[in-house]
């Protein structure tokens, strides 16, 4: 009801004098603090949580079964995310409908924004293959957990000290275990607070939203853009919840139920890392994974697993390389397969990380950097809807890990839990 009245109230401002400018001053910041709030819980939920978690788990061959389904699943999601992404824009061809005119106008701008991007992505990318694997491992815990797009770092830390717990004997361990589940069970309390503003918070933002939306006109231009890749995204979100029910058993009134709030908060937020406590509440205590799987395969998934980012990615590359005229043989789509999946790897789980990657993809198959300006204005609003599948194909793989491990309740199971 927020969101909707959010949005109503946007269109509302907008339309008279100062009203933007009111929205921008005065309601935004309750926006901002509530998406600070969460953001502020997301590093110390991972520490306490997976910590925790893994502690529980007692021995490491456990650790290693699950840790290897996970990725597994998450590499498969992605490329088959990747997949309809290349399909449908093929088949739509959305870049050829875009007119001359409006194209130029595109370019010319938002030449600025495409090249800041270009810059940022150029950061990551002017480093040896193996740099990822330096990059996950931080120098320095205080610094890696300064900031939010270093979670990879984070992870890392809490894994390894998780490890290192379980390789000592328990009267040793208990004193920083008992530690960590305490906190874990703290930070929650923390995280349910926060979520009682949740609806002044999404109001805020999706009022926010609509006052600083770009005009109309260019939403109308990228259109077709913007439908190949809202088609994606729902046909990928149809596969989820067969793929639940054919291997967790879990029906899709159950799926879409249970992640109804880390779904809306995600599509609000536009962010991975700001919607993970959310993501871990409802896949724990609505959707029924144990703890001990949802604590290590929802902090990872919300770093690595971006089916939602990647499926964009590839549209977006194809989509520029039409508006440009230039064809991409099969080669290079398989390119496109193979970078997407990395570059929404590397995509940090921020509000507009995943365009940034795209110049990755473009340089990979020789597409201009400056076709980037073709796609930001309607940026925002895809931002929204892949940031909610995002956290979706993290949920599916916790139920279907959790499935295997025979660590998923049903409802009645989850009754008595409580
Ligand atoms: N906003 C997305 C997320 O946090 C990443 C992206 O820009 O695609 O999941």
């Amino acid at each position: 009801m927020a969101m909707a009245l959010g949005i109503v109230f946007g269109f509302i401002f907008s339309a008279f004098e100062g009203g933007g400018t009111f929205v921008v001053n005065w309601i935004k910041p309750f926006g901002n603090i509530f998406i600070a709030l969460l953001k502020l819980l997301a590093i110390p939920l991972i520490f306490a949580s997976l910590i925790s978690g893994i502690a529980q788990l007692k021995d490491i061959a456990r650790l290693s079964k699950i840790g290897f389904r996970t990725i597994a699943w998450y590499l498969t999601t992605t490329v088959l995310a990747v997949s309809i992404g290349l399909l449908l824009v093929n088949i739509i061809k959305p870049g050829k409908m875009m007119k001359e005119e409006t194209r130029i106008a595109l370019l010319e701008g938002f030449e600025t924004e495409a090249a800041t991007s270009a810059l940022k992505a150029k950061d990551q990318t002017s480093s040896g293959p193996l740099q990822f694997l330096e990059d996950i491992i931080p120098e320095n815990l205080i610094h890696a957990a300064s900031d939010n797009t270093n979670m990879l770092q984070v992870i890392f830390f809490a894994l390894f000290l998780g490890i290192a717990m379980i390789m000592i004997p328990e009267n040793k361990s208990a004193p920083v275990r008992d530690f960590f589940v305490s906190l874990n069970e703290v930070i929650l309390q923390m995280i349910h607070i926060v979520m009682k503003a949740a609806p002044i918070g999404v109001f805020a933002l999706l009022a926010a939203l609509v006052v600083e939306a770009p005009n109309g006109d260019l939403f109308v231009a990228l259109l077709s853009y913007a439908l190949t890749v809202l088609l994606g995204l729902a046909t990928l979100l149809s596969l989820y919840s067969f793929i639940m029910w054919a291997v967790a058993g879990i029906k899709p009134k159950r799926f879409f139920k249970a992640m109804a709030p880390a779904q809306l908060l995600a599509f609000s937020t536009s962010s991975s890392a700001a919607t993970l406590p959310v993501t871990m509440d409802c896949v724990e205590n609505r959707l029924g994974v144990d703890k001990e799987v949802a604590s290590f395969v929802i902090p990872i998934g919300a770093t690595v697993n971006m089916d939602g980012t990647s499926l964009y990615q590839a549209v977006a590359a194809v989509f520029i390389a039409q508006a440009f005229n230039i064809d991409l043989s099969l080669m290079a789509q398989l390119t496109i397969v193979v970078t997407a999946v990395l570059a929404s790897i590397g995509s940090a789980a921020v509000p507009s990380a995943g365009i940034v990657m795209i110049v990755i993809i473009l340089n990979q198959v020789g597409i201009p950097e400056a076709g980037l300006a073709l796609i930001f204005a309607i940026d925002r609003p895809l931002d929204m809807c892949r940031t909610m599948i995002n956290v979706s194909g993290d949920a599916m793989v916790a139920g279907i890990v959790a499935k295997k491990e025979g660590k998923l309740y049903d409802e009645a199971a989850m009754k008595i839990k409580e």
